[in-house]
Formats: C-alpha cells, sequence, structure tokens
C-alpha cells in the first residue's frame, strides 16, 4: 500500500509484467490512478513549435507573433499536460505555500516524457533569488534533479518578480532577466545540445530569453526546451 501524496488515500499501485522486468527504470508511484487522471494530457494535435493544442496542426498565434522576432529560428518546446484548473492549484500550494513534497508528485507525471528526449545538456530555469531564499528550495532544480543530470548554467537577476505573477502583456514586455553564471559555463559546451527546463510554458517569454543569453556564449549549440505544462 502506498499513500496518495495528493488526496492521501492509500492505493495499491499498478505494476504491469514490462515494469517486473526491468527494475532499474521502476519508480514507486507517489499519487493515486484518480488523482493522477485529474492531469489532462496535451492531446496530438499540436503546434509544431511549442506543443499548445490547436484544432488543426500547425503554427499557434504565440509562435507565429515570436516569429516576428525570431525569424524561422524558434524554439521547440515538448510539453505533456493541458495547465487546467488542477495543475494551477497543485502549482499554488508547491510554490505560494512552499508545499516541497509536491515535487514528488511533478517528477512522476513528467518523468516518463522527459527520458524520451535525448540532450548533452540540461539546463533548468532558475528561480529568483527572493524567492529561492524565503522557500529555501529551487522549484525547478527540485522537479529535476531527480531526474536527469542538471548544469544550472542560468542565474536569475534579483527583483524582476515572478512571471506567474504577470499578465500576459507584462510578460511579453518583460526585460532579460537571466544572465550565465561564469564559473559554470565551458567552451566545450559550444555545440552540444541543450534541454532547457521548465514547469510552465505560458507566454514563452522565459524560454526565450533563457535560449537569448545561453546563445551568447553557446551560439553553435542546439537549444529546445521541456515544460511540464502548456
Ligand atoms: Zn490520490
Ligand atoms: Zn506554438
Amino acid at each position: 500500500m502506498n499513500e496518495c501524496l495528493l488526496c492521501k488515500q492509500e492505493f495499491i499501485p499498478e505494476i504491469s509484467f514490462l515494469q517486473i522486468f526491468s527494475w532499474s527504470k521502476y519508480r514507486e508511484p507517489k499519487i493515486c490512478f484518480r488523482c493522477l487522471h485529474q492531469f489532462e494530457r496535451l492531446s496530438e494535435i499540436r503546434c509544431k513549435y511549442c506543443s499548445k493544442n490547436m484544432n488543426v496542426a500547425g503554427t499557434c498565434h504565440d509562435c507565429l507573433d515570436w516569429q516576428q522576432i525570431y525569424g524561422q529560428n524558434l524554439l521547440y518546446n515538448y510539453s505533456v499536460y493541458r495547465y487546467n484548473d488542477y495543475f494551477h492549484d497543485l502549482m499554488v500550494n508547491y510554490k505560494r505555500y512552499d508545499d516541497y513534497v509536491l515535487y514528488e508528485v511533478l517528477q512522476e507525471i513528467c518523468y516518463k516524457e522527459l527520458l524520451k528526449i535525448e540532450a548533452d545538456l540540461y539546463v533548468p530555469i532558475p528561480t529568483s533569488p527572493e524567492h529561492q531564499q524565503k522557500r529555501q528550495f529551487d522549484t525547478i532544480s527540485a522537479i529535476f534533479s531527480g531526474l536527469v543530470p542538471l548544469t544550472p548554467l542560468l542565474k536569475k537577476k534579483s527583483g524582476c518578480g515572478a512571471q506567474g505573477e504577470k499578465n500576459k502583456h507584462e510578460r511579453l514586455a518583460s526585460s532579460q532577466s537571466f544572465y550565465i553564471d561564469k564559473e559554470k559555463i565551458k567552451k566545450s559546451f559550444n555545440g552540444k545540445s541543450i534541454l532547457l527546463l521548465d514547469d510552465i510554458y505560458t507566454t514563452g517569454r522565459t524560454l526565450y530569453h533563457a535560449r537569448d543569453q545561453l546563445l551568447q556564449f553557446l551560439p553553435d549549440s542546439e537549444i529546445r526546451s521541456f515544460s511540464i505544462c502548456r
């Protein structure tokens, strides 16, 4: 019996034959089947760049806007879930109420998809120094550090505010808030494939800023992103 981290009910994890024969990849489930199904997976018809669900496959309005700035050099982002109310509540508890243990839920719902994407370096989107100090943990690194080896090349300037507290216009207008950690970056990273890691892709502003900074130092790298929600 396991206790579900979300509803606190006990449940018996389902184990498939495949899992029995691959113990190395088996992770003990932390949430029950019913809670797992509150998360709404994105359907297959998506924007070819950012994973946004669409009625007809193609390029979404957000990405058409980014084309005005970046031309054909758009960021490929892979997401797994739709940002529904259930996910919203989970993130509020995780970030605003500092419910650290929820990182395990976030890991559980995305690790299979994340591990399908190969990259040389996994670079997490950093938390602001103010939030990090208040929470005593870095929200994004806490999710992904148990899943892939992280190379934290980016830092966030202080005093920039959280994107989650801004409306769409303010998000898009926000200025570059990241800088490169010069102690961590190496010349040999140039040309490597890099996967940026974030929780939610909203307008794309955060991830494009992160890519802009990395490309200044690593101009030959191929940079994509993974965010749990779109
Ligand atoms: Zn549950
Ligand atoms: Zn798009």
